[in-house]
């Protein structure tokens, strides 16, 4: 499951180099070329899917316990005091590249706040009305 025309299958596969932390049958972990913080990498799985919602279960299982292994490296071998784990899907959501991938983002103390949002306001009613939507939509 490739598409010959996706950077990051290409990426993932070994056709274009990459600093890689981490190889497998189903990923390949590789350091982002824009990082938010030093270490920020990308989880890439080697099967091409658009997004999460397109992912196999399988692989998507193995998504987390991987994000916290490269977040556990990362506060051993590099000193971070935490971690992100962000993954966008579609354009609105920041998406750029459309080929599944979790960025894990290393935090250090004192560094700049990223992924973070204003809290907004809501009510009661408000949060009973969404909630009825999403469960009504849920397959
Ligand atoms: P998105 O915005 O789609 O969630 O994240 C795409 C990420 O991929 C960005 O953080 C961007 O810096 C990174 N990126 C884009 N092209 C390349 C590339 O060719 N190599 C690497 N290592 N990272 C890339
Ligand atoms: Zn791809």
């Amino acid at each position: 499951m490739r598409d010959e025309n996706c950077i990051f299958c290409k990426i993932a596969n070994g056709e274009i180099p990459s600093s890689t932390v981490y190889e497998d049958d189903d990923f390949r972990v590789i350091l982002d070329l824009g990082p938010a913080s030093k270490g920020h990498s990308l989880i890439l799985p080697k099967n091409h899917y658009r997004d999460i919602c397109e992912s196999d279960k399988a692989v998507s299982e193995k998504l987390f316990p991987l994000a916290a292994r490269i977040g556990k490296a990362m506060k051993a071998g590099l000193g971070a005091n935490g971690f992100n784990v962000v993954q966008n899907n579609g354009t609105c959501a920041g998406q750029t590249v459309f080929h599944l991938h979790v960025h894990v983002i290393p935090r250090y103390e004192g560094g700049p706040a990223m992924v973070a949002w204003e809290p907004g306001k809501t009510d009661p009613e408000e949060l009973s009305q969404t909630a009825k939507k999403l469960k009504g939509a849920m397959e």
